[in-house]
């Protein structure tokens, strides 16, 4: 693959600096990185190329660059149609030795409409950081691209069938019932049996709400996740989706017999502007907690566990894969980058999901929470594309790196 010029490559634009091309420099998973802080400045390089307009480029650019480096692919579709009516998978490329002891699983779109940024870090992986990596024969790179296409060929959150798919991996014994105790007393706020006005004064409801029940209710209690209002936000389904059954058959081979893996799941819309955190399910003190602190930054993981809420959400694709693969060392790192203040995500959520369900087929609404929810989770922002992409790839690389 020496030589090859990628297509990012090509179109990329680049700012005079005296270190210009640094970003450039073949990737070696043997060389030793400085932990990236979060708050780094940008890389010179543009990588806002790498960001696809449509779920269905996105996926033909995958494929291609995939099949251009030499990984082997597949396709497995959820038995959907898109927008224009072209079938919707979940594409898997291998890249390295299938038997490998040690492997980097790289995952976009569990949140559909968020597989716009992790698709793009997908693609630039492809297109230019993996071009000059020749991979050892103990070190194999999985990457999962929109592990719900649906969400992201429709510019949802959630999939076909209203499902939150980061609440939707029980574990065994688990049942697909059950709700916060408050969800129940929040429903008709968060979900009114109406299409949205884009002149509702949400902000002054949400306040309101939260003057009424506490704060500590609210955040207990949205995230968290619900198994029973399946036209409500954060709804963890009745029974396993297409994704789990995806992943369920086919994760045990593409993982094989490894013995240490570190999975990256890219999500957005959570945290400070165009920065991220890596939320872990490890409890706060354990060895494994430790060493990611070590290896990725103190200041960037963070676990679940650690934080203060007073319920666990049930359902998260972290805890099952760790579940699954007991027998080796799995990590799993939720990448989550920030886009906008929480208030406005769910305002966006709220709107898009009452449109969904609510609105005509012609409504006005239609066009403008699509756009709203597009621009919450994958801002245009030039700047926040090239951070987040740029921080994404480093992540990935230090992944490799550690492992
Ligand atoms: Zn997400």
């Amino acid at each position: 693959m020496r030589g090859r010029v990628s297509r990012l490559e090509q179109t990329v634009r680049r700012k005079p600096s005296r270190s210009a091309g640094l970003t450039l420099s073949p990737f070696s998973p043997h060389t030793s990185h400085t932990p990236h802080t979060p708050s780094s400045p940008a890389s010179d390089m543009s990588y806002i190329t790498a960001f696809s307009p449509d779920y269905a480029t996105a996926r033909n650019r995958f494929s291609t660059s995939a099949l251009a480096l030499g990984c082997r692919l597949e396709a497995h579709s959820i038995e959907q149609t898109g927008p224009n009516g072209e079938d919707l998978t979940i594409d898997v490329a291998i890249l390295g030795n299938p038997n490998s002891q040690k492997i980097v699983v790289v995952s976009s779109g569990l949140h559909g409409v968020e597989g716009f940024f992790g698709s793009a870090v997908q693609c630039a992986l492809l297109e230019e950081r993996l071009v000059s990596w020749n991979p050892s024969q103990d070190t194999a790179l999985v990457l999962l691209h929109a592990l719900n296409p649906y969400g992201f060929a429709w510019c949802r959150r959630w999939n076909e069938e209203n499902i939150d798919l980061n609440r939707n991996f029980l574990l065994p014994g688990e049942e697909y019932k059950g709700s916060p105790a408050k969800y129940g007393d929040f429903n008709a706020f968060f979900n009114p049996t109406s299409p949205p006005s884009r002149f509702e004064p949400f902000l002054l409801k949400a306040i309101a709400s939260i003057l009424r029940y506490g704060i500590s209710s609210f955040t207990s209690t949205l995230p968290v996740g619900q198994y029973d209002f399946p036209q409500g936000l954060f709804f963890g389904g009745h029974r396993p989706s297409k994704t789990y059954q995806i992943l369920d058959q086919n994760l045990p081979r593409w993982i094989g017999n490894a013995s240490d893996v570190i999975h990256i799941d890219f999500h957005t819309g959570l945290g400070k502007k165009a920065t991220y955190k890596l939320f872990i399910d490890d409890p706060p003190d354990s060895q494994s907690t430790e060493w990611l602190k070590e290896k990725f930054g103190a200041d960037v993981v963070e676990a679940y566990k650690a934080r203060k809420v007073t319920y666990i959400f049930r359902g998260g694709l972290g805890s099952w894969c760790k579940t699954k693969f007991s027998q080796c060392n799995y990590n799993f790192l939720t990448a989550e980058f920030g886009t906008y203040p929480v208030i406005q995500v769910v305002a966006a959520l709220r709107a898009e999901n009452r449109t969904h369900f609510f609105s005509p087929a012609n409504h006005p609404s239609r066009d403008w929470t699509r756009q709203r929810l597009m621009e919450i989770f994958a801002p245009a922002d030039e700047s926040w594309r090239n951070a987040v992409v740029s921080q994404g790839l480093d992540l990935v690389e230090r992944a490799i790196a550690v492992l």
